[in-house]
């Protein structure tokens, strides 16, 4: 749509200060302007928003998305034997272009309605995957997962790499899909397997997304084996500087944070999925104060189990205040820049994650009229700590309106979720052979 649009916001966060009553003019793909007062144009496309409120949509820097194909699926175990007795089996067993094509969709429907316009995705498949981002309007860095003992794409490490290469050059330059390159863990790839997929990354420029410290078992597995704690374990290998995007990253010491911090590494926080998997509390307060760039993410749907990027706000304010016995610690405010602002700058994205003149239109939109978001004092507290993803009304992303009250309009939610309640029986049938 290359026509103008209008967004009247009642109220607008534009990534540092909350305004209310202003038009945002919105042509070719962004921002152009900010108005005081709803202004008139015959010829713009009108988007009123006056009773709502209008921020940067969320960027989602660590999912895995077709993971909600076993949402609920295997619940309350350790990460280990979660990932080695359940989701590993299962995935090498199930995880085909048809589960891809099954339930990538079903995850982007859910991210829509959660203000998503951007994630990062660790799975396999990709090049499936990259045909729905583009259908669903929305941007995505995606990363082939590359693991020692094979995924269910490729069985051999080398067939993996060629694989992820050649994904990247397909998209390189993409509008809406960000190659990129996705050993697992330190613990899954060996040190050449990291130190290939870094060369990948250093070659093409395109961002390195890793599980790096998610459990204390995970760090006593590299010390046992390398001698070396995991960060310094990756430092010491040359994988580590700003491309890298750090998922979890829950158990580190004060070396490995000076060193993330040294190398620009970003981190994810995840807070749901190290809850759930008891994993431990990221020191997040910590990582900012130390000036370490921190941005959020929900993980996948099989251990969070949800894909709402705002409960996943809510919870890391929360988790951060009673870990630290202060009410003050991760603000409201501090919670959406991490959500917004500074997921995009994880993901090296530059002009994403504000509502400013020059920015991409990436916007989304909360409906305020629930009973749980009144009255209104301050919405971006409302954000964070009363609404849920049922609350997000429209959303905005690169000046294309793909949602709009509630109902998306790039892809077709009720087939998508249709062809996933098929899908499971399926699954259940395999898992029940044994
Ligand atoms: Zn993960």
């Amino acid at each position: 749509m290359s026509k103008k649009i209008l967004l009247y916001a009642g109220y607008l966060y534009d990534g540092g200060e909350l305004k209310e009553h202003v038009t945002i003019e919105i042509q070719n793909g962004k921002i152009k302007g900010i108005h005081n007062g709803f202004i008139e144009d015959d010829d713009a496309y009108i988007e009123d928003k006056r009773e709502h409120f209008v921020f940067p949509a969320f960027v989602n820097t660590h999912t895995h998305s077709a993971m909600t194909g076993m949402r609920g699926l295997a619940d309350d175990l350790p990460l280990m034997d979660w990932l080695n007795k359940y989701i590993f089996p299962v995935e090498l067993k199930l995880v085909n272009r048809e589960f891809i094509n099954t339930f990538f969709p079903l995850a982007l429907v859910e991210m829509i309605h959660s203000g998503i316009s951007t994630f990062a995705d660790m799975y396999f498949f990709q090049d499936e995957a990259a045909k729905w981002v583009k259908k669903a309007g929305m941007r995505a860095v995606l990363a082939e997962g590359v693991i020692d003992f094979g995924t269910p794409n490729k069985k051999e490490v080398k067939e993996q790499l060629a694989y992820t290469e050649d994904f990247i050059k397909n998209y390189k330059g993409d509008e809406h899909v960000i190659p990129s390159v996705g050993p697992h863990a330190p613990y899954t790839c060996s040190p050449e397997l990291l130190k290939k997929s870094w060369d990948i990354a250093e070659k093409y420029d395109v961002p390195y997304l890793i599980h790096v410290s998610e459990t204390q078992e995970e760090v006593d597995i590299i010390k046992k084996r390398y001698g070396m704690r995991p960060v310094e374990h990756l430092n010491a290998l040359g994988v580590l500087g700003k491309r890298v995007v750090s998922a979890h990253s829950v158990h580190l010491n004060e070396r490995e944070m000076a060193i993330f911090k040294e190398k620009g590494v970003a981190v994810s926080h995840n807070p749901q999925s190290n809850m759930k998997l008891a994993s431990g509390i990221a020191p997040i307060k910590k990582y900012l104060d130390m000036g370490i760039l921190v941005s959020l993410g929900t993980d996948g749907a099989a251990s969070n189990n949800n894909l709402d990027f705002i409960d996943e706000l809510r919870t890391a304010s929360l988790l951060q205040k009673i870990s630290l016995s202060d009410p003050t610690a991760l603000s409201a405010e501090e919670c959406l820049k991490i959500g917004t602002e500074e997921g995009a700058k994880a993901l090296g994205l530059v002009d994403v994650g504000k509502i400013k003149e020059g920015y991409v239109a990436d916007i989304a939109v909360l409906d305020l009229s629930s009973a749980s978001l009144t009255p209104v004092y301050n919405p971006i507290s409302h954000l964070v700590y009363a609404a849920s993803a049922h609350d997000i009304d429209t959303l905005i992303v690169m000046g294309e309106v793909i949602m709009e009250n509630k109902k998306i309009k790039t892809l077709d939610e009720e087939e998508i979720k249709e062809k996933a309640r098929r899908y499971s029986k399926k699954i259940k049938d395999l898992i029940n052979e044994g």
